[in-house]
């Protein structure tokens, strides 16, 4: 099973990936997840993208292109994938989309999640991340999702975790205004990328505004 989602930053995407995730039982390859754990360990290809990350512009092409698509064809890609983060623009899109026609690979969902920017960046601000499992979820502004408390101090919801931190681009405004310029272009940006998969297969759409559970019923139920 080969799933694509697209969704804004902070649409939850991560979110309802992990749950698609469970349900198929297909390694989650999340392109951001791939450049901070390069930043974190200091891999030329961290230091490469650090600082368009900070700057929250896309990595290019040449680098970002390649290391999806190899990580593709890794062992544990063969029994599917869901890809979260990529394409993030219309070269992108059309990079995977002849990858995988060449290797003859049939794309069989594409989910897109709905949500206006500025609740979208609302939600972006709100995320704050566990120190043992960055996709635990936790948002200081979504009630289904608010951090536990313990002594009055912050831990992770899921798993207690007393260490709870952000990202850096997640609290610079800028930086979010412009990931969502790309997200929200039609011409060039992600949508433009949403926009060349639906003129070639059927875009499963879910409305991203009502609470996590209420999201991931109706994917699900759409997902069959
Ligand atoms: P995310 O965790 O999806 O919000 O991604 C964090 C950052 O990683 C983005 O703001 C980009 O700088 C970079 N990034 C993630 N996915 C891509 C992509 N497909 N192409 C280029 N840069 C990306």
């Amino acid at each position: 099973m080969n799933i694509l989602i697209f969704g804004p930053n902070g649409s939850g995407k991560g979110t309802q990936g992990a749950i698609v995730q469970k349900k198929f039982g297909v390694p989650h390859i999340e392109t951001g997840v791939i450049f901070r754990e390069n930043i974190k360990k200091g891999t030329e290809l961290g230091k490469k993208a650090k600082g368009y990350i900070d700057r929250g512009e896309l990595v290019p092409d040449e680098i970002t292109v390649p290391m999806i698509l190899n990580r593709l064809k890794e062992e544990d890609c063969k029994k599917g994938w869901l890809l979260d983060g990529f394409p993030r623009n219309l070269a992108q899109a059309e990079a995977l989309w002849n990858a995988l026609v060449k290797e003859n690979i049939k794309l069989e969902y594409v989910i897109e999640i709905i949500l206006d920017r500025q609740t979208s960046k609302n939600r972006i601000m709100g995320r704050r991340l566990c120190a043992q499992d960055n996709n635990h979820p936790n948002n200081i502004f979504i009630d289904a999702i608010k951090p536990a408390q313990k002594d009055g101090k912050m831990i992770c919801r899921v798993c207690g975790c007393e260490t709870m931190t952000t990202r850096a681009d997640d609290q610079d405004e800028a930086a979010i205004d412009k990931r969502h310029n790309i997200y929200y272009d039609t011409k060039t940006g992600t949508m433009a990328g949403v926009n060349y998969f639906k003129e070639r297969v059927k875009v499963i759409d879910v409305d991203g505004l009502p609470g996590v559970k209420e999201v991931s019923e109706a994917l699900l139920k759409k997902l069959g």
